[in-house]
């Protein structure tokens, strides 16, 4: 009998998964249920509008969903329109493929100050997400400070010094281009609450601060690490390597107009100021035993914006275990619970590239097929629709993502792949047009 999946989202963890169950040939129906009309998750909304190449992987995703096996229900809330266990109860297998598109709150005094964005928001508004088209960060203001050394926090501090040429030629919607090329920002400050060898940043990106048109990356050769005995040993030539990268942005020109400052062994203490951020206090720590340790010595930044770059957590769903102080779901090698799944980052956190997540749809599409070999003859697909249906959901098709691309694609900027819509209702709207 066919067995019937539902997967919940559609970002790169959930079409790895569908894509790896149609592989292993078994008889299935698989359903990718997502939030927001348009699908891709992470790849539309969270991966930075200047690195367009790495969104190419939803090509591969696009074959995966115009397959005959797959059905996409769009603008479909778990929890809202259909829950959990009602979901367990219509499929054989239920996936959580839900990301984890929520921000680590950074646990400091002064952390809820007006001008103090957690990454997901920050990077939901300049990505056109219609959860965050709203926060109109005030950018009128001459230095913002970012925590945190992992790529998300080179890709914001990179876009906040982007020029309008660099800005316009992305898919980035104009109230973002506009707020930040007509903003006053001249100096963003990177911090690291460990040192230059333990960023957690990848060397490409890292090479891209030196690439910039209208900013200079500017780094104290005194501040970066000699030696790399507590970094382990697999990672100590790349460490090495990037601390080099890092030295020789000394010799780059120093005289662009804008200025990305590289701060190592400065951990965030205090956000500073009245309601709205003035400054970020610092404290200098060093490492031992791998972890930052505070010096007791502080300095200030003052800065009007502090976006927090510091990891996510996945949304939690009524029904299956979760870890609250990971924030993530409760699993062994993706199996929460018969017939429940977790994968990519509900999984195993925020950690990993995309095609890291190819590894656990696998995992998980392995054990489904081993487990479960045949469906229990469960409504699955017909029953979602009839179930949507009755409450008066409004789903979207994969056909109807195909329309909203496609004027997507003839409203862009000239030079840019496309022009975002960037509320659900526009999307749903250009759909009732017809
Ligand atoms: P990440 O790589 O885990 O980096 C998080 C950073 O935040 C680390 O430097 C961490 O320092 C710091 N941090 C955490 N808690 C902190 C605190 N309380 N105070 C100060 N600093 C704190 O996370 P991410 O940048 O969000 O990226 C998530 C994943 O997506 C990563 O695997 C990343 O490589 C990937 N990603 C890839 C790309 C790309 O390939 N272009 C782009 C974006 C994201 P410690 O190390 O000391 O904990």
């Amino acid at each position: 009998m066919t067995l019937s999946v539902a997967i919940i989202g559609s970002g790169p963890s959930a079409f790895y998964t569908a894509d790896a169950l149609v592989k292993s040939g078994i008889d299935a129906r698989i359903d990718l249920i997502e939030r927001l009309p348009a699908p891709f998750g992470l790849i539309r909304y969270g991966v930075a509008p200047d690195h367009e190449s790495t969104r190419k992987v939803s090509r591969s995703f696009d074959k995966t969903a115009r397959g005959p096996s797959l059905s996409f229900f769009g603008n479909v809330e778990v929890g809202r329109d259909v829950s959990l266990d009602e979901l367990r109860r219509l499929y054989d297998a239920v996936v959580l493929a839900v990301g984890a598109p929520l921000d680590r709150p950074l646990g400091i005094p002064g952390g809820d100050k007006n001008g103090v964005y957690g990454s997901a928001a920050f990077v939901g508004w300049y990505n056109g997400h219609p959860d965050f088209r709203a926060l109109a960060p005030d950018l009128n203001v001459t230095a913002a400070a970012v925590v945190g050394i992992g790529n998300v926090g080179l890709d914001v501090a990179r876009l906040l010094v982007r020029s309008r040429p660099e800005l316009e030629a992305t898919d980035m919607p104009d109230y973002a281009v506009e707020a930040i090329v007509n903003s006053r920002i001249t100096d963003v400050y990177l911090l690291g609450r460990r040192s230059a060898a333990h960023a957690a940043f990848t060397i490409g990106e890292l090479r891209e601060m030196g690439e910039l048109e209208g900013a200079s990356p500017i780094v104290d050769a005194a501040s970066l690490p000699t030696s790399f005995d507590d970094v382990p040993e697999e990672d100590r030539r790349i460490k090495a390597k990037m601390v080099d990268m890092l030295r020789g942005f000394a010799s780059l020109p120093q005289d662009r107009p804008k200025r990305v400052h590289f701060r190592f062994n400065a951990a965030p203490k205090e956000v500073l100021g009245r309601e709205r951020v003035e400054g970020l206090r610092i404290e200098r720590t060093r490492v031992e035993g791998g972890r930052a340790v505070g010096t007791g010595e502080t300095y200030d930044i003052p800065c009007g914006l502090v976006v927090a770059a510091i990891g996510y957590r996945s949304p939690q769903i009524q029904g299956a275990r979760f870890d609250e102080r990971q924030g993530l779901y409760v699993n062994q090698g993706g199996l929460i619970d018969a017939g429940l799944y977790a994968v990519g980052w509900a999984m195993r956190g925020p950690s990993g590239v995309i095609g890291t997540n190819k590894i656990d749809g696998q995992t998980v599409a392995k054990h489904i097929v081993e487990n479960l070999k045949t469906g229990a003859g469960k409504r699955g697909r017909d029953g979602l629709a009839d179930l949507l249906k009755q409450r008066g959901a409004r789903p979207t098709s994969y056909a109807d993502w195909g329309r909203i691309d496609a004027a997507e694609i003839a409203r862009a900027r000239k030079g840019a792949p496309r022009g975002k819509f960037t509320t659900v209702a526009e999307m749903l709207a250009l759909l009732d047009a017809r």
